[in-house]
C-alpha cells in the first residue's frame, strides 16, 4: 500500500530539493520543473558523478547550496574558485548519503542509473524523505527492504517513471482490494517489428535511437530489448504492493497511455500524455497538488491513432523474464539488475550482441543461488556475484 499522504506544502517557503543525477536526462528535465514552478520550489543540492563542466553550469543557473560530485577523480578538477558564493562542494557518494538525509531536504529526486543510486536513495528513505524515484533499480534490487523501511521511516517513495505515475494517478479511482489488473503500456522500442534474425545484427546506434522517448544510453537499451519492461513490473510488484499475476504489459507504439488499472467492477482507468517525463516529474514533486507547469499537453486534434498490440515474448524475451522475476522475488531482481548493467555496457563496448542481453540475464537468475528474504548485505553480495559471472560467461 501507499504510505499515507503527506501534508500540503507550506506555501510561505519553497520546498528545498536534492536532485541526484542533474545531469542526466531525468536529472536536467527535474531542473526545468523546478525553474517553471513558480517558487514551489528550489534546487537545494545538485549533483552527478563525472561530467563537471555541465555540473558548474547547472550549479551557475541554480545556485544551490550543495553540490556533490560522486567521482573524487572528477572533483578534483574542480578549481578553488569555481563555485559561487553560497555553494559548497561534497565529494563521495558517503557525503551524499550524508547529505540528502540532512533536515534541510524537503525532497529528494533519485536520478541516478543503476545500481549505484541504491545508497543515496536508501539513505533518503531511512531519514524518513518523500523520495521522487526515477531510479527504478533500487526497486529491482532491494523493493521489499526498501517499502519497508519507508514504512517504517514515514518516508514517501512517489514514482517518477511514467508507466508508475500513471498508475499511482489511476489507482486513487478505487481502493487497492478492488484492483483486478494492472496493466503497463511498452513503446515497444526500435525493433518492435523487426525480425527475431536480424535482431542478432543490430548495432549500438540502432539500439541507441529510441523511436518515442529521450532518455540516458542505459535506459534506451533497456527500451531496445524491453527489459525496461521487466525491471518495470518488478517496480510495480513492490511499489503498488501487487502479485505478479495481476500485472501485465501491453505494447502502445505512440507513448500516450502510460498505463492502465483495471478494477472489479471492469472499470479500466489509464492516464495519458504526450512523451514528456516533464509531467511525471511534477506530478511526484507537488503531489497531492496539481498546477500548470511546463509540460506539454496532448493535442486532441493532432492525435490520429492510438494502438495496442500483445507483447512478442519470443522476440522480447525478457519480457517473459520480467514476469518471472516479479513473482519470484527474494534475490531475483538484484541479480537480474546486476547481470542487465554488466550486459548492456557490454553491449554499449561492443563486446556482445544485441539478443545476448537478455540471454545472459536469464543464465544469472536461473544460475544464482537464490535467497527467499534476503539481507541488504546478501542483496550486494549477489549484485557483485552476478557482475562477476556475466564478465566470465563474456570472456568464453
Ligand atoms: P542519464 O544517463 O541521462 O543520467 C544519469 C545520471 O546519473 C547522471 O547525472 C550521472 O552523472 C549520474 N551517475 C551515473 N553514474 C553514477 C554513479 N556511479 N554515481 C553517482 N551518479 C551517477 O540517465 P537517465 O535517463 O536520466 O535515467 C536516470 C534514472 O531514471 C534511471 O534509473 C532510469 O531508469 C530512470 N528513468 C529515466 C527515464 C527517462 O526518461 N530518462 C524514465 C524513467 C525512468
Ligand atoms: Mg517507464
Amino acid at each position: 500500500m501507499m504510505p499515507p499522504d503527506r501534508p500540503a506544502a507550506s506555501a510561505d517557503r519553497p520546498r528545498r530539493v536534492a536532485v541526484l543525477g542533474s545531469t542526466g536526462s531525468i536529472g536536467r528535465n527535474t531542473l526545468e520543473v523546478i525553474a517553471a514552478s513558480d517558487g514551489r520550489f528550489t534546487p537545494h543540492l545538485l549533483c552527478g558523478h563525472r561530467s563537471v563542466g555541465p555540473l558548474l553550469e547547472q550549479v551557475a543557473a541554480c545556485r544551490p547550496r550543495w553540490l556533490v560530485v560522486t567521482d573524487p577523480t572528477a572533483a578534483a578538477s574542480i578549481g578553488a574558485t569555481a563555485l559561487p558564493p553560497g555553494t559548497e562542494l561534497a565529494v563521495g557518494p558517503e557525503r551524499l548519503a550524508e547529505l540528502v538525509a540532512t533536515a534541510e531536504v524537503d525532497l529528494v529526486v533519485s536520478a541516478i542509473v543503476g545500481a549505484a543510486g541504491l545508497a543515496s536513495t536508501w539513505a533518503a528513505v531511512a531519514a524518513g524523505k518523500t523520495v521522487a524515484l526515477a531510479n527504478k533499480e533500487t526497486l529491482v534490487m532491494a523493493g521489499p527492504l526498501v517499502m519497508r523501511l519507508a514504512a517504517e521511516t514515514g518516508g514517501q517513495i512517489l514514482p517518477v517513471d511514467s508507466e508508475h505515475s500513471a498508475i499511482h494517478q489511476a489507482l486513487r479511482s478505487g481502493r487497492h482490494d478492488e484492483v483486478r489488473r494492472v496493466v503497463l503500456t511498452a513503446s515497444g522500442g526500435p525493433f518492435r517489428t523487426r525480425s527475431r534474425e536480424s535482431l542478432s545484427d543490430v548495432s549500438r546506434d540502432e539500439a541507441l535511437n529510441h523511436p518515442t522517448w529521450s532518455m540516458g544510453p542505459k535506459i534506451t537499451i533497456d527500451s531496445a530489448t524491453m527489459m525496461n519492461k521487466a525491471l518495470e513490473l518488478i517496480e510495480a510488484r513492490w511499489l503498488f504492493d501487487l502479485p505478479g499475476e495481476k500485472l501485465g504489459v501491453v505494447v502502445h507504439p505512440q507513448s500516450i497511455v502510460h498505463s492502465f488499472v483495471e478494477y472489479a467492477d471492469g472499470s479500466v482507468i489509464a492516464q495519458l500524455g504526450p512523451p514528456d517525463m516533464k509531467l511525471p516529474i511534477q506530478y511526484a514533486l507537488a503531489y497531492p497538488e496539481r498546477y500548470a507547469g511546463p509540460a506539454r499537453r496532448f493535442d486532441f486534434a493532432a492525435t490520429q491513432q492510438l494502438s495496442f498490440e500483445p507483447p512478442d515474448l519470443e522476440r522480447f524475451p525478457a519480457v517473459k523474464l520480467g514476469h518471472e522475476v516479479a513473482a519470484r522475488g527474494g534475490t531475483a531482481g538484484a541479480v537480474l539488475n546486476a547481470a542487465n548493467e554488466e550486459a548492456v555496457q557490454a553491449f554499449l563496448d561492443g563486446a556482445v550482441r544485441f539478443p545476448e542481453i537478455t540471454e545472459l540475464c536469464e543464465r544469472a537468475v536461473a544460475e544464482h543461488p537464490f535467497q527467499a528474504d534476503p539481507s541488504f548485505d546478501d542483496i550486494l553480495g549477489l549484485d557483485a556475484w552476478a557482475r562477476k559471472e556475466v564478465r566470465t560467461w563474456m570472456n568464453r
